[in-house]
């Protein structure tokens, strides 16, 4: 899932980054860890499935083997997460079928969760507009569970239960989604639907 923050202007801000490289070559040194910040984005967002990639529309299996390889890919999920700036990262999103996400769990830090399942989802719902690190430019308003149990195990193995809410219940119902095949466009109501996926039609090609 992508920062609220991040998306809608993601090309003005690259655009402007840009003209500065070029006209003021000279950064203030806000400018170019703002820069720098960016960059490293771009790099994570390249190694990020995106729409239409066929893994983001398949089921992801549950894990079996938690070994080195799991909690070094939950480390790598981790990074990868914090350097495009998202709140949540899904295996299918690497192009990995497994039941794996990382999402950040406020104050708790950011979180790994295997094999997970959602309990007790609250009777009260909540629409917000959410966007997604494999969707880039695209939000969607979506309706939500305001709170829920979250069941799974850690890297390791070891049991998890979490009671979240607002924005944590959001971000993991968004999750859990995403090791299912289902997207944000999925979930939001026509109108938005047809908008969003006007703007990720592939556009023609200028020769
Ligand atoms: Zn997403």
């Amino acid at each position: 899932m992508a920062h609220d923050h991040d998306t809608d202007h993601d090309h003005d801000e690259h655009d402007h980054a840009h003209d500065h490289e070029h006209a003021e070559p000279e950064l203030s040194e806000e400018e170019a860890a703002e820069l720098e910040r960016e960059l490293v984005r771009r790099h994570a967002l390249a190694q990020v499935r995106q729409y239409p990639d066929v893994a983001l529309r398949m089921k992801a299996r549950e894990v079996t083997e938690f070994d080195d390889d799991l909690a070094q890919l939950a480390e790598r999920m981790k990074h990868l997460m914090a350097d495009a700036q998202g709140v949540g990262l899904a295996a299918n999103q690497i192009g990995l079928l497994q039941r794996i996400f990382v999402f950040e769990h406020g104050e708790e830090g950011t979180q790994s969760v295997v094999n997970p399942r959602i309990v007790d989802p609250s009777a009260e719902t909540e629409v917000d507009s959410e966007g997604c690190l494999s969707l880039e430019g695209i939000r969607v308003p979506v309706e939500r569970h305001v709170r829920l149990a979250l069941e799974g195990l850690d890297p390791s193995g070891a049991e998890l239960k979490l009671e979240l809410e607002g924005m944590n219940a959001r971000v993991v119902q968004h999750e859990v989604d995403h090791l299912d095949g289902v997207l944000i466009i999925d979930r939001t109501d026509d109108e938005h639907r047809k908008e969003a996926l006007g703007l990720l039609r592939p556009q023609p090609v200028l020769r």
